[in-house]
């Protein structure tokens, strides 16, 4: 196992472990894995491992040490009845909302926090909606570390801000939005206070990589033709992508799906500048949407998710929060499956491209749903039904029954 850190803009050699941008460009960094001893292997010699993030681990920067929870290894259901709702040839849903913590976090966090062990560091810290503060807290109580979270003020998810007090984080509201607490978790980091765990962080989206492995490996390494992730701070896209790009590059598969990326209309950035052809994008002041884990106006990975989407010949579209509530809802009632809302942005904005033409009827399709229904039970509630109360009598259960 061998790797650099780069920038991903122009390509300098970072030695630094601490920094999370480019010191000449402030680019994004990214890790580039050596991956020349895995030539001529398959990806099936990898199965005598149990499906899940280490399954990849040769493929992963990280070598013994790692602290994991058993993360990954998450269903992938076929949704047939969905599908036919929405009338496409097959969809199938990865389903991150059965990792330890409840979202595809995890799959960053076992190797960001086995490279803070790696590199010495007692105190780990991030910049969250939420899900991102619930996975860190866990993963840094399984090593031994500190931990400290930065929320914005208001619009934490109940579920995710109970993970992140319960496994023992310092837990802080900042007076903003997600982007002024990345600021600050930045600032923080920069000046040795904690190491960061954000996904600039380029060991974070090494571990996402794993979920773009694991559809392909779960279809028996058939590529599906699409794969929608929601995007927020906009690392998992670009982490799926570079991991088919990985597979690409061994000839472990033999073309690309087409990575499609879902904003919530009230902040969308990046759907913007997709709509102009842009390469870059200009940030949303004062983001809003009900899918507060993807309730971000300056995305770091920005640039980044898309390329990914420019290269595989995909789309970026935005969905309203009522499509979005929709979206949740028939999915839970026709599948079975809870998924807070940021996840159903990835469904809703399916059905949005395929009525509107832009994905076509005839395609396999894997949506990404990110993260668990019990982490917003608040939108679940006030999206429901009244509770119906009665008297303990058979005849008064009969009656509301009827009614
Ligand atoms: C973090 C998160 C996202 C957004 O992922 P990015 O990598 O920031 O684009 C989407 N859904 C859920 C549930 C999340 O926790
Ligand atoms: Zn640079």
């Amino acid at each position: 196992m061998s790797y650099k850190v780069r920038c991903w803009e122009c390509g300098r050699e970072i030695e630094n472990p601490l920094l999370d941008a480019c010191p000449s460009c402030n680019g994004n960094l990214t890790v580039e894995m050596d991956l020349s001893h895995l030539k001529g292997t398959s990806p099936r010699d990898l199965r005598s491992r149990p499906l899940g993030v280490w399954r990849y681990q040769d493929l992963l920067p990280i070598g013994s040490g790692q602290v994991t929870l058993q993360e990954g290894g998450t269903p992938l259901y076929d949704c047939d009845r969905l599908a036919d709702e929405y009338g496409v040839r097959q969809l199938m849903v990865k389903f991150e909302g059965a990792n330890p913590t409840g979202s595809f976090k995890d799959r960053g966090m076992t190797v960001g926090v086995s490279r803070a062990v790696e590199l010495g560091c007692k105190v780990v810290g991030c910049a969250s909606t939420g899900n991102t503060s619930a996975s860190l807290a866990a993963y840094a109580a399984k090593a031994g570390l500190k931990c400290v979270v930065l929320l914005p003020s208001g619009k934490v998810a109940l579920g995710k801000l109970a993970q992140a007090m319960f496994f023992g984080a310092k837990v802080i509201t900042v007076n903003g939005n997600f982007d002024d607490a990345l600021r600050v978790v930045r600032e923080l980091s920069h000046s040795g206070d904690l190491y960061m765990l954000n996904s600039v962080n380029p060991f974070r989206p090494e571990g996402q990589k794993t979920l773009c492995y694991e559809i392909v490996d779960q279809m028996d390494f058939q590529v599906p033709d699409r794969i929608i992730y929601p995007v927020g701070n906009a690392a998992n896209i670009w982490a799926g992508y570079k991991a088919l790009k990985e597979w690409e590059e061994l000839g472990w598969i033999d073309k690309m799906p087409i990575f499609t990326g879902v904003q919530a209309g009230g902040s969308a950035p990046l759907v913007n500048s997709f709509a102009h052809g842009q390469e870059d994008f200009r940030p949303v002041k004062d983001p809003e949407t009900v899918a507060t884990a993807i309730r971000i106006g300056n995305p770091a990975s920005g640039k980044k998710a898309l390329k990914a989407v420019y290269d595989t010949g995909g789309v970026m579209t935005a969905v309203s929060d009522r499509e979005i509530i929709e979206a949740q809802f028939l999915f839970g009632r026709k599948e079975g499956v809870g998924v807070e809302p940021a996840s159903a942005a990835s469904l809703a904005g399916l059905k949005r491209l395929l009525d509107e033409g832009k994905v076509s009827r005839r395609e396999r399709v894997v949506c990404v749903c990110t993260g668990h229904v019990l982490k917003d039970p608040d939108t679940v509630m006030a999206n429901c039904g009244q509770l119906i109360k009665t008297e303990a009598t058979a005849e008064a259960v009969r009656q509301a029954i009827k009614n």
